[in-house]
């Protein structure tokens, strides 16, 4: 995690008139990571840090004011930070072992988006672009 996160993180919680605690860091701190994560793997790794119903609070609250967002595998869910702290990237997710694989440089996925969009006129602001299936070891 850069310092800058953490000024962004700030900045956006008093935008919305929400106050930096210490337990908003540090479930905040937790969400700082590669990998898109259950709220299961986060509560693990607020053992000891953030009791249970303050991490499901402010998972809420981040949510909300879209600081995270959710990554759909199938019909459950991964939360992961929004693009203005990890950058925009699409999702390869294995529907048997749960392995999220970013793909980050597929511009052209960005480029169709905008194509489809400009022939109807449309001014896109947000998209999603996940991929459910099986990954390489889970195929066989
Ligand atoms: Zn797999
Ligand atoms: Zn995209």
């Amino acid at each position: 995690m850069t310092a800058d996160d953490l000024t962004l993180f700030k900045k956006r919680l008093a935008e919305h008139g929400y106050q930096v605690t210490k337990a908003r860091e540090a479930t905040f701190k937790l969400l700082v990571s590669a990998e898109p994560q259950t709220i299961r793997e986060i509560l693990v790794k607020a053992q000891g840090v953030v009791d249970r119903v303050s991490v499901y609070r402010n998972v809420g609250v981040f949510e909300k004011i879209g600081l995270i967002h959710r990554v759909h595998i199938g019909w459950k869910y991964k939360l992961e930070l929004s693009d203005e702290f990890v950058g925009h990237h699409h999702h390869l997710s294995c529907l048997k072992c749960g392995r999220v694989i970013d793909i980050e440089d597929e511009k052209h996925i960005d480029d169709f988006i905008k194509e489809v969009s400009a022939k109807f006129g449309f001014e896109p602001r947000r998209h999603q672009f996940e991929v459910d299936g099986y990954c390489k070891d889970c195929r066989s």
